[in-house]
């Protein structure tokens, strides 16, 4: 069965993905047209624009992208707006880069140039996008070339286009709803998360906090929703988007190690699986910072440093998995979809292959299935440690029983009654019986120690007999018992309790020819709430009862009721009374 719902599951989260990869085509009609470069270049710093209108070294097919150079060139050309609104705007994916220098070339030669550095560019809530104002096209425009200095990204170049109005021309209403969408149901595994952790304090609550902030400021900077309600720099905003992923991947590799159960990895895979944590905070969260230095290097540094947590985690979940690890099916089913869209993201990232930034949304769906089933799984995990705890409970009572009730009649023993003695006395429970089973030894000798043991059993059937809240029956050890009395006419139900025992035992221990009778100590405090007793005292006095009892033949009850005298209550003077 379990094995059966994984595929399903699965199979759902991909039915969802599909639906994402066909939506874009469906929210078009409110999207004005934009328009690519027909081709690209990349060269050195001093390339002159006079060279590069009529070079011939230009890629014109979506191939060769590359943003480890010192400069990318872009190529519109007016075919391509031919009977549309006239392109004013320049807009691309958000990344860092130096400036970019735009020119309108016009057919006799005429040419307007701009040149813009990052900080002039603004980011806009319609995706991951910045835009910036082009010079001035005409109808006579027929070429308009881009310089890009020092760009950090291949996105950064493959998704760049210019448009009449660039807040219509990338992502609808639509799609930045989804997006609020997401970071909304972000919003709630937080919550989830405090409460979790005031109950739980694992470390895994919190690492999945962490994880979850880090993937809320993902979708809100590399989604452009950001820009919604604050004016980020762009700058800001591209550094942040990668930095809170590669901290996300890390911080779910920890995660990993520490929500899986005990045993679930092996001691190698333990430590691979940290250290795939900080590699990936680390390495590419440095990346992430885009710094000058690093202009030729970061891109690919960055994805390819991601590679290992992608690969190592992939395989400590398989591990996990194959060792019989609950949580781990939870994380698998978790971070499929991500494992899927983080390679696909990867691959146009490093440039193998050239999509728009639409297929983010895939990513950012998988986001939230990720954190919503590993929400489950925390609550999952919640349950069963409240079950574990539950079962603790209960065997807790169990051997709180065996330690305070007698193995062999099951009747509550000398520790449990020592323990309780002064709570029953101020309830109420203020006659004392002492019970003495009369020359036991010679039954055993009789008939041996099993037989003896009925004896014992039977009684205690006979002492627990009245079945009533007002009587307690205690085994003190050997054939010695105490019944404990509270309410009216203490003495005559005592005395009645031990008539019971012969006949009991004669009745329950067929073959013994004399019947076993029982001696009674009694001792009654009148006046319990005026004055306290312990244990031993009430013992020691039925103790000189008993001894009474026997000396003048046995099966019988001696009796003393202590009366307290209100003037001097410490005094303790008593009146006996002794009955036969
Ligand atoms: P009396 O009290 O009338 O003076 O005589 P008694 O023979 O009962 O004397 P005593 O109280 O000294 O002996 C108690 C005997 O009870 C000793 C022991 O053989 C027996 N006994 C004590 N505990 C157990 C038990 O758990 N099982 C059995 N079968 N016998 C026990
Ligand atoms: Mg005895
Ligand atoms: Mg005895």
């Amino acid at each position: 069965m379990a094995l059966l719902r994984i595929p399903v599951r699965i199979g759902m989260v991909g039915v969802l993905l599909a639906l994402f990869a066909a939506r874009p085509a469906l929210a078009d009609e409110n999207i004005v047209p934009s328009f690519a470069p027909a081709c690209h270049a990349a060269t050195g710093v001093g390339a002159d624009v006079r060279v590069m209108q009529t070079a011939t070294k230009w890629t014109c097919d979506n191939n060769e992208w590359r943003s480890d150079v010192p400069a990318v060139w872009l190529r519109f050309e007016a075919g391509s707006w031919q009977g549309q609104k006239l392109p004013q705007y320049f807009f691309s994916r958000i990344a860092r880069f130096k400036s970019i220098t735009f020119h309108a070339i016009d057919a006799d030669g005429q040419m307007r140039t701009r040149r813009m550095e990052q900080a002039d560019a603004t980011a806009f809530p319609s995706g991951p996008v910045f835009q910036m104002p082009l010079p001035e096209i005409t109808a006579d425009t027929t070429l308009v070339l881009a310089r890009i200095e020092a760009p950090h990204s291949v996105p950064l170049l493959t998704e760049a286009r210019i448009t009449h109005e660039p807040g219509k021309a990338e992502w609808s209403q639509v799609d930045m709803m989804l997006l609020a969408f997401v970071a909304g149901m972000l919003v709630l595994p937080l919550l989830f998360d405090i409460s979790f952790f005031v109950v739980l304090r694992e470390r895994f609550v919190v690492l999945h906090a962490a994880m979850v902030t880090a993937m809320m400021t993902y979708v809100l900077t590399a989604g452009g929703l950001a820009s919604a309600f604050l004016t980020m720099p762009v700058a800001l905003m591209a550094v942040l988007a990668p930095l809170s992923w590669a901290l996300g991947a890390g911080i779910s590799a920890l995660f990993l190690n520490a929500f899986l159960e005990r045993g679930a990895q092996s001691r190698l895979m333990r430590r691979v699986t940290i250290a795939t944590g900080w590699f990936t905070m680390i390495v590419p969260g440095f990346f992430a910072l885009q710094l000058d230095a690093t202009q030729p290097i970061d891109d690919v540094g960055y994805f390819l440093a991601l590679l290992p947590c992608i690969f190592l985690t992939s395989a400590a979940l398989f591990e996990a998995v194959w060792r019989g690890s609950r949580s781990a099916r939870f994380i698998a089913v978790a971070w499929l979809p991500i494992i899927i869209t983080s390679i696909e993201r990867l691959r146009r990232g490093l440039g193998w292959h050239v999509g728009p930034s639409s297929l983010d949304q895939m990513m950012y769906v998988a986001i939230g299935i990720e954190v919503v089933v590993i929400s489950l799984a925390i609550a999952d995990r919640f349950l069963a440690l409240r079950r574990e705890r539950d079962a603790a409970l209960t065997e807790a009572k169990t051997l709180e029983q065996i330690s305070t009730r007698d193995s062999l009649t099951g009747l509550m023993n000398r520790r449990a009654i020592e323990a309780r003695f002064d709570e029953l006395l101020a309830q109420g429970f203020d006659t004392f019986a002492l019970v003495d089973l009369d020359r036991f030894k010679a039954i055993n000798d009789l008939h041996g120690h099993q037989v003896g043991d009925a004896a014992l059993v039977a009684c205690a059937g006979a002492l627990r007999a009245t079945g009533d809240r007002d009587t307690i029956a205690v085994r003190l050890g050997g054939e010695e018992f105490v019944v404990l009395l509270r309410g009216p006419r203490p003495l005559e139900r005592a005395e009645a309790m031990r008539r019971a025992i012969p006949m009991r035992i004669a009745n329950d221990v067929p073959g013994l020819d004399l019947p076993v009778t029982a001696s009674m100590g009694v001792v009654m405090l009148g006046d319990a709430n005026a004055h306290r007793m312990a244990f031993r005292e009430f013992f020691a006095r039925a103790d000189a009862l008993m001894y009474e009892a026997k000396a003048s033949g046995r099966n019988r009850l001696a009796y003393e009721r202590l009366t307290v005298f209100r003037s001097a209550p410490e005094s303790r003077s008593a009146s006996a009374g002794r009955a036969a």
